[in-house]
């Protein structure tokens, strides 16, 4: 076996700390800057120190060992990119302000790349002419750029970030199925060996296009999805992802419309006390701004609008609240007593549980009165069924009914069905075998490198530190030599002899530091086995401890190289 390095904690560029940076709010952000991991440059822009880079890198490698194994080859594209593509497919102007956009001195408009489906189907266009090119599958490890709203979170959601992306250029559907078929199976054994526990979820394509996709979500509190788990069946998904069908009801027997007086009911919650009604009895009326147009979104009044779903929904059209000012000029739209019957001149999208028939206490469109009996499809029309609100724990499961359970998670990887959608955009055709041009279908697959490794700092780390598995781990063994000069000695020549058999150690042989230092920050470092050169180091025999249990054992020095070198 090649001799492994040795890593001298007093040659070491990282320096821990033992308070929390006053910014993080998570877990991992805290734990990888105490430890001397990542330094923060800038608002979600990160340094990567030589403890950091040795866990970015081991991700890496697992991820390029699991995506060589399918077949697909390893590019490097650059980050920087031209607009015209981006502006062929759309995506300058929809990917709004996320987009870090840049001139050049001649004033020639660029992007950095947040994400590179364009510049790989021109390379393929560019490489590939006829049906005997094809299937192929390219990736790369690359830097990409997001300007993100909220970087928050540390390296969970950088503005720069480490991304495996890669893209599927099939002949057909079936070609397109198996390439993505090969990519689930790969992101599974690249989980599976980074120890990050995962759900395969269903998810939404979002402003990606395109149809089949699903995210591997790691479950965490750090996490800012959200996805419902069945109890009783296998069904995953991501709650944005979630949605029902209209069930219509009779609503024959329901009397005429009335309006009813409500003063001093501005809330849902005082109109349903005041009615002595439950909240799921009336309709509320939120309105948004869909690209300036005013729409009005319909709920159940207990349920909660999830924006991210109305987003998507009318995606790329941007989507803002209504403020004071729209009202202006709008005798119909009023304030706080909005109803869907008689509002003519504004689209009305509903949820599905306001379906045909049911019936519903609403505003009626004059001050401080609301109309009861109002039924859906009788006295209003809705113009598009579209789930828009917040899952809730207990929501029946699509597929059994039983009711889901909902938990935080970190999307750590994203697989899609891109189809023809970039292929039209940017005419990727190639021979086919009749001899007519074919147009390809497209797959596009990310693993989120940077953020894989901060997922697993908050699966792992316990109240002492970060607790890597060994496979991602910046080195196998930490030993530590508590202070005398017999004590580093035997550390160092311990530590020659684990290398010399492949071991990767990280060796405290700092003077002047401290043993309880030393321990303390070889907890919080999280190298899984630790061995000890202390206090009796001049019998020749050291401690060894197992970061993940606290179990520790005294052996002779033979003996834990022999258990460290099995
Ligand atoms: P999110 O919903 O978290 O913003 P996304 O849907 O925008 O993610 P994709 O476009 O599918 O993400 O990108 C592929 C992968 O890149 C994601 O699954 C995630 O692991 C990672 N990723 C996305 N945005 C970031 C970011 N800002 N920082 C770190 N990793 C990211
Ligand atoms: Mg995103």
């Amino acid at each position: 076996m090649a001799n492994a390095p040795v890593q001298r904690m007093s040659q070491l560029m990282a320096k821990t700390l033992r308070d929390d940076p006053a910014d993080a709010e998570v877990l991992s952000h805290k734990l990888l800057v105490r430890a001397g991991y990542v330094r923060r440059t800038a608002a979600g822009i990160w340094s990567w120190l030589p403890l950091g880079k040795k866990v970015l890198a081991n991700v890496e490698r697992v991820v390029r060992e699991e995506m060589d194994a399918i077949g697909a080859q390893e590019v490097l594209l650059p980050a920087i990119l031209p607009r015209e593509p981006y502006e062929a497919t759309g995506r300058w102007e929809e990917y709004g302000p996320e987009l870090f956009r840049l001139q050049d001195r001649k004033g020639g408009d660029y992007l950095l790349g947040p994400t590179h489906e364009e510049i790989f189907t021109l390379l393929v266009k560019d490489q590939a002419s006829s049906y005997k090119d094809l299937p192929v599958i390219l990736y790369q490890i690359q830097s990409k750029y997001r300007d993100e709203a909220r970087p928050r979170a540390g390296i969970l959601r950088g503005r720069e970030f480490l991304m495996k992306d890669s893209y599927s250029f099939d002949l057909d559907d079936e070609g397109l199925t198996r390439s993505y078929g090969l990519h689930r199976q790969a992101y599974q054994r690249i989980f599976e060996r980074l120890g990050l526990d995962y759900r395969i979820c269903a998810a939404t394509a979002g402003a990606m296009g395109g149809s089949k996709s699903e995210e591997f979500l790691a479950p965490a509190e750090a996490g800012e999805d959200t996805f419902a788990d069945c109890p009783n069946c296998d069904f995953a998904a991501n709650t944005e992802a979630i949605s029902y069908e209209p069930k219509p009801a009779d609503g024959s027997a329901v009397p005429a419309a009335e309006d009813i007086p409500t003063p001093d009911t501005p809330t849902i919650e005082t109109l349903a006390a005041s009615l002595g009604v439950p909240a799921s009895a009336t309709l509320k009326n939120l309105l948004v701004k869909v690209d300036g147009e005013i729409v009005a979104v319909g709920v159940p009044g207990d349920r909660e609008v999830d924006l991210g779903k109305v987003e998507a929904h009318f995606a790329p059209a941007a989507v803002e609240l209504v403020t004071a000012e729209d009202f202006v000029g709008r005798p119909d739209l009023v304030r706080g007593y909005v109803g869907p019957q008689g509002l003519e001149k504004v689209r009305y999208i509903a949820d599905p549980r306001v379906a045909p028939g049911t019936s519903w206490i609403t505003g009626a469109n004059k001050a401080d009165t609301h109309t009861k009996n109002v039924v859906a499809g009788r006295d209003f029309e809705v113009d598009a069924y579209v789930d828009v609100v917040v899952v809730d724990e207990g929501d029946p499961c699509p597929k059994c009914g039983t009711g889901l359970r909902l938990d935080r998670a970190i999307e750590i990887g994203h697989i899609f069905q891109l189809g023809r959608k970039y292929a039209d955009a940017l005419k990727l055709d190639v021979l086919g075998q009749q001899g007519k041009p074919v147009r390809v279908t497209m797959g596009s697959y990310g693993v989120g490198v940077s953020r894989a490794v901060a997922a697993l700092a908050e699966q792992t780390a316990d109240d002492k530190g970060l607790c890597w598995p060994q496979e991602i781990a910046p080195a196998d063994v930490h030993v530590v030599a508590a202070g005398k000069a017999l004590q580093t000695e035997l550390a160092l020549d311990v530590s020659a002899k684990l290398a010399a058999a492949g071991v990767r150690v990280l060796v405290d042989d700092r003077a002047g530091v401290s043993p309880g230092v030393k321990f303390t920050d070889s907890e919080l470092i999280g190298v899984p086995q630790i061995l000890v050169a202390g206090r009796r180091s001049a019998e020749g025999i050291v401690e060894l401890k197992d970061r993940r249990t606290g179990e520790r054992e005294e052996v002779t020095v033979d003996e834990a190289i022999a258990r460290l070198t099995a």
